[in-house]
């Protein structure tokens, strides 16, 4: 296995810096890049199994968010990993993964498995 992927899947390792500046911009999808994307589902994984989804719908007074375990969950990888679920109006979208890995938080991109 290479420093470059976990589990065979694909990732990559992003080196932006910006100086310690807040900056506001739009998440362009990943497959696509069109920016009309969306992120209303979050998975924390962890090495032990205790994981959860977290959901947010709804939008003012009617939005809310709900949180459910995740026994089958794959395994956050030795420590825990954060997965963004990417729902993009131009094509089916994916997921990004933050592993906790070596010291490092890798990122890894997968497109759902229907996708181009
Ligand atoms: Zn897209």
């Amino acid at each position: 296995m290479s420093d470059d992927s976990i589990d065979g899947r694909e990732s990559i390792l992003l080196g932006v810096g910006v100086g310690g500046q807040i900056r506001s911009t739009f998440l362009a999808c990943p497959w696509c890049n069109d920016t009309w994307t969306h992120i209303d589902v979050v998975d924390v994984l962890s090495a032990s199994g205790s994981s959860f989804e977290i959901t947010a719908s709804g939008e003012d007074e009617t939005s809310r968010t709900t949180a459910r375990a995740l026994p089958n969950a794959r395994s956050g990888g030795r420590r825990h990993s954060v997965v963004l679920h990417i729902d993009c109006e131009m094509c089916p979208g994916g997921e990004i993964s933050f592993l906790q890995h070596k010291g490092q938080t890798q990122v890894e991109l997968s497109p759902v498995p229907d996708h181009e």
